[in-house]
């Protein structure tokens, strides 16, 4: 049984958390899994290389960002395996075009096109964990892209869906997926399983979970995905697609607070839905400034002093009630 997983820059911000993850990958592997694993950058340092960047040039050319932001992943597998054979597993570090993942040429936000696994499948077939640089490919021209923030997780999926992989694992810092960030509303409840439409309407609003991508490939290759955290050894978050019954009507809610804005995804997230969301606020004395209707998602937008109240107030009627 062959399973990706992916780690998230925070699970494997320090050389005791690259141990951790290391650990963890041993674990699975005692099991008489065959695992290919997808890392993001160590902690900050995707940021830290945007920011140099522009230290030097105000608006540094998009090719040279991409063969910048693509050593962060670089530098942390090869990491990530030397503490692997620490351990007495064998490993091998693969970067994307390494890896056979072939993307277009839009540099910072580029599409996979293709993935060709030979190389991945050479290593497994000689016993080795093949462990891949997330967010990064190689266009036709022979340059170095990247995926667009947070890309990884889409190149997971992509693996796990050119591999046929029995599982996909995301590990990141939280518990799952939720109602809502639990950091600005601590009544958000994790959820065991959210259904692919509604993590995708939350995806495209602004959620920053899972990249949005990863969601769509998910869905169109029929991968059921886990979102879980590398700290707490817990059962995390399922993704997939769900019966209509078993399906909630509201799935959680999103918002940005720096625009007043706010989301809800759900099968029931339509008219009716976003005039009752406008109807509660206007009792309360919040104005809707504006509302929108996408695919299983409303939007609205109030003043920007006023999110936090309408915000916790949509979740508790739509989420909780
Ligand atoms: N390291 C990249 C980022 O910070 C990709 C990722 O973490 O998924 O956006
Ligand atoms: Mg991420």
């Amino acid at each position: 049984m062959l399973i990706v997983q992916k780690f998230g820059g925070s699970s494997l911000a320090d050389a005791e958390r690259l141990r951790h993850v290391a650990r963890l990958c041993l674990q699975r592997h005692q099991m008489e899994q065959e695992l290919v694993v997808v890392v993001s950058a160590m902690g900050d340092t995707t940021d830290i290389l945007n920011s140099k960047a522009h230290e030097i040039n105000g608006r540094p050319p998009l090719r040279e960002m991409d063969a910048l932001m693509t050593t962060g992943e670089q530098q942390c597998a090869a990491l990530l395996v030397m503490s692997m054979e620490e351990l007495g597993l064998k490993a091998v570090s693969l970067t994307g075009w390494q890896a056979g993942i072939l993307t277009d040429g839009s540099f910072g936000d580029s599409d996979i096109k293709l993935i060709a696994p030979g190389r991945i499948e050479e290593e497994l077939s000689l016993g080795r964990i093949p462990v891949v640089t997330g967010f990064q490919g190689i266009c036709a021209k022979g340059d170095l892209t990247t995926l667009g923030r947070g890309g990884s997780d889409t190149t997971a999926v992509a693996l796990a869906a050119a591999l046929e992989a029995e599982a996909c694992e995301i590990f990141t810092d939280v518990e799952g997926i939720y109602t809502a960030d639990p950091r600005i509303i601590p009544e958000a409840v994790k959820l065991d399983t959210i259904d692919f439409r509604d993590m995708l309407a939350l995806a495209k609003a602004g959620s920053q979970v899972l990249h949005e991508k990863s969601v769509e490939l998910a869905m169109a290759n029929g991968i059921e995905l886990e979102l879980l955290s590398s700290f707490s050894g817990e059962r995390g978050t399922r993704l997939k697609l769900l019966r209509d019954s078993e399906r909630p009507d509201f799935a959680g809610i999103t918002g940005k607070a720096a625009e007043g804005r706010m989301s809800i995804g759900g099968k029931m997230a339509d008219a009716a839905a976003l005039s009752r969301a406008v109807m509660l606020l206007a009792a309360e004395g919040i104005e809707v400034l504006s509302g929108t209707i996408a695919e299983n998602c409303i939007s609205l937008k109030t003043k920007t002093d006023l999110f936090l109240p309408a915000i916790n107030l949509l979740h508790r009627e739509f989420l909780l009630g």
